[in-house]
């Protein structure tokens, strides 16, 4: 199966086939070069990148004008000079091409755990997106550097909660609940920011009693949370949210959604009074492309078809999937399936392809027609991974992400109650 670039840059010379965006069609040094870089398909928050978010200097044009072949050799060749003073971190929705020289593979939180597990690495080159990178360098010590081999490579999701809009509901809900907790000691709000967010965020729930969570242990977070708190302020991804706490058995009436544009998001103060979770306006542009058509036409196609779904799809897809799980669990329902299967997966397809040539004793296909990938992730190009990594043997750091202590210290402390929260504990 051809790699998901070779089939874009397949599309971008005129052969047959569609992918989401024409943001896709474009060269893969534009984004970086235009005045005002946007995020591509399915963005929100204006479709540009907000405010004070980093952006990607002009990449040397030996890397832009070096073909496939030389790159790939000269990547290898960097990491055999830098050996083991360099780790290269490569996330499950990254393209084959990068993929290939990743030391490690994995969701975002296994690669920022895989990263302190070489302690000898100087570098952590994270090929993923901005808030891991930045959830490596809270995890990592001192003197290792995290680099993210492109800065406009962002999280539309992770922007769609920025500092100061959280921080203004956190006082507005701090106004209609108070402060004080009631009869059992509950405090009347938490706060929980998904792993998608950045690490201001992970500070802020740091500060004011809250956690992080991951997609794998969302539902283990929310009774922790529920233990401690009579409500719960999730943020960023509303599908996540709704489709976990759902099945933890909160109504859907008693989920009010939080649009930070809108006079106490969009609610009135009874609907907030008796939230139970308060969900953040914010989503992924991958995952909301799923739909239920999709899945009712792989049951046509492939009767007795498992359909797994990863929780950022809307609540709907996943009622009508057959499981929902994170990247992990999706990996591992598929690596315990002992007959051959079909499988139609709703999560990114670099992800889903590179799966479907793992296992080829099953059938596995996207449930997205269309071709899909995470656009920001997409654009860690080999070319920035070889300039990274050729600045490191010249002794250059470049594309360094270091979060600063007054957030690092509180986020790592949201961090680690997540490490420490156990279900049922
Ligand atoms: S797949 Fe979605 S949540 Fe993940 S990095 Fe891309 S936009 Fe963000």
């Amino acid at each position: 199966m051809a790699s998901i670039d070779t089939t874009i840059q397949l599309i971008r010379a005129g052969a047959p086939g569609t992918t989401c965006s024409p943001a896709l069609a474009k060269g893969p040094w534009e984004s970086d070069a235009a005045p005002e870089p946007g995020y591509g398909p399915g963005s929100s928050m204006g479709d540009i990148l907000p405010t004070g978010s980093p952006r990607q200097g002009q990449l040397p044009a030996e890397y832009k004008d070096a073909s496939a072949i030389e790159l790939d050799a000269r990547i290898v060749a960097a990491k055999a000079t830098l050996g083991d003073r360099v780790v290269v971190l490569g996330h499950f929705y990254q393209r084959d091409e990068v993929i290939a020289h990743a030391d490690f593979v994995g969701d975002s939180f296994q690669l920022a755990n895989a990263a302190r597990a070489r302690a000898d690495a100087e570098a952590i080159v994270f090929c993923g997106v901005h808030f891991m990178a930045e959830t490596a360098d809270i995890l990592a010590r001192d003197d290792q550097a995290v680099i993210l081999p492109n800065l406009a490579a962002g999280c539309s999701m992770a922007d769609m909660a920025d500092i100061d809009s959280v921080t203004e509901c956190w006082e507005d809900l701090a106004r209609l609940y108070g402060t004080e907790p009631d009869e059992t000691g509950r405090v009347p709000i938490i706060p929980v920011t998904y792993m998608n967010s950045s690490a201001a965020l992970k500070g802020f729930c740091g500060e004011n009693g809250g956690i992080v969570c991951t997609s794998s242990n969302a539902a283990t977070v929310l009774e922790w949370a529920f233990e401690r708190g009579q409500r719960v302020l999730f943020f960023p991804d509303q599908h996540l949210g709704r489709n976990t706490a759902k099945a933890m058995g909160v109504p859907l009436e008693r989920m009010p959604m939080w649009n930070p544009r809108r006079e106490l998001g969009g609610n009135t103060e009874a609907e907030v009074m008796d939230a139970r979770v308060i969900l953040w306006h914010g989503f992924c542009s991958v995952h909301k492309r799923f739909n239920v058509g999709q899945i009712e036409k792989a049951r046509e196609d492939h009767p007795g078809v498992r359909v797994i779904v990863h929780p950022e799809c809307p609540m709907p897809v996943v009622d009508a999937a057959d499981e929902a799980g994170s990247t992990d669990y999706i990996r591992k329902a598929i690596g315990a399936a002992t007959e051959p299967t079909v499988f139609a997966i709703g999560t990114e397809v670099n992800m889903v392809n590179r799966l479907a040539a793992e296992f080829p004793q099953h059938t596995i296909f996207c449930l997205d027609p269309v071709i899909c990938p995470c656009s920001t992730m997409y654009r860690i190009h080999p070319g920035y991974l070889a300039w990274v990594l050729e600045g490191l043997v010249r002794g250059e750091v470049i594309n360094r992400i270091s979060v600063g202590d007054d957030v690092a210290v509180p986020a790592r402390v949201a961090l680690e109650r997540m490490l420490d929260a156990r279900p049922g504990a």
